[in-house]
């Protein structure tokens, strides 16, 4: 019964560590652990691939949302390609 009850406990603070985000391709939800996201890149943003649809995707940690926004690389790079075009 001890066992089951601290497996209980894990599972809440592991789900506690992840935040929602819809991928823009496919709709599927993905739940990104930002703790580990913020210690890796040591930044509010990071990447990684939709689990069910594969589409290499950019995510920002939305703190408003408390929920992380996604866009897939293409128009994450096609919007930083623009913003530099504004600035030269
Ligand atoms: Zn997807």
């Amino acid at each position: 019964m001890n066992q089951a009850k601290q497996g209980e406990k894990e599972r809440i603070k592991d789900t506690r560590l992840r935040y929602k985000g819809i991928c823009p391709v496919c709709g599927a939800e993905l739940w990104i652990c930002k703790s580990i996201m913020m210690i890796d890149f040591g930044q509010n943003m990071g990447h990684g691939s939709c689990y069910q649809c594969n589409t290499f995707l950019h995510l920002t940690f939305n703190e408003d949302q408390q929920a992380f926004d996604t866009e897939t690389w293409d128009d994450y790079m096609k919007r930083e390609r623009k913003e530099k075009n504004e600035v030269w």
